[in-house]
């Protein structure tokens, strides 16, 4: 693990020896769980890299996903400002709540505002097709694509691409916004046909983030 400032000492167990942990994918950030470790069970998380709890109501030491599969790679480890919770980063090997929900926190009381964000909307979209193309369901489009062959999806992102194209010209945001999602869609669909994911993707772009798209600037003299 990283060496961000905090050690074990620094964690404020309280008088029953624990500390609740907040457990999020470290991909979507989305808050999976909310649980406790004690000391050891924060040592072994640590040691082994698996979401390790402990459970009040068994009185013991839990490793998650220990009967039900459903094991939690730990990405990474922080306390908080004042050192009495903690938060655990994961990669979440399906479901972290026990009722088969991803997240526990699947009952809102208020119920949440539909806010879409590109990227995981892509990485969903691409586990959707990976999906269909493995069961190739009679009724599906992706399924449809896939029996016409690639190079029909290959001409089909050319002429989405000439209508972005246009749109963009024409300043129709609608159009435009319609477009693009028709292009990215039918590129997830190549991608996913050739064995490219969001994540191969997402790589690169990151790589050349921060880094000027043009010339490197010369040295001053
Ligand atoms: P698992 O750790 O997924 O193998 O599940 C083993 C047991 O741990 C379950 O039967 C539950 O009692 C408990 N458990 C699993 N996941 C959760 C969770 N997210 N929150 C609370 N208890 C859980
Ligand atoms: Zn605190
Ligand atoms: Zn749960
Ligand atoms: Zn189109």
């Amino acid at each position: 693990f990283g060496d961000g400032g905090a050690t074990l000492e620094d964690v404020r167990f309280d008088e029953r020896g624990l500390v609740p942990v907040v457990t999020q994918d470290a991909r979507s950030g989305e808050v999976l769980m909310l649980a406790w470790a004690n000391l050891e069970a924060l040592s072994r998380t640590l040691e082994s890299g698996l979401g390790t709890y402990f459970s009040r109501s068994r009185n013991a030491l839990w490793v998650k996903g220990q009967t039900s599969g459903h094991t939690q790679k730990v990405r990474s480890v922080a306390l908080d400002c004042d050192g009495d919770a903690l938060l655990y980063r994961v990669e979440q090997q399906g479901a972290a709540c026990h009722t088969g929900e991803r997240s526990c926190f699947h009952n809102p009381l208020r119920a949440e505002e539909e806010l879409p964000r590109l990227g995981l909307t892509l990485e969903r979209v691409h586990d959707t097709i990976l999906e269909r193309l493995r069961t190739l369901p009679e009724n599906s489009y992706v399924a449809r694509l896939h029996a016409g062959g690639l190079d029909r999806v290959l001409k089909k992102i050319g002429e989405e691409a000439t209508e972005v194209v246009l749109a963009a010209k024409n300043r129709d945001r609608e159009e435009l916004a319609l477009e693009a999602a028709d292009l990215l869609f039918h590129m997830l669909f190549a991608l996913a046909e050739v064995g490219v994911s969001p994540d191969d993707v997402a790589r690169v772009l990151a790589e050349r983030e921060g880094k000027s798209g043009l010339r490197p600037p010369k040295p001053a003299g």
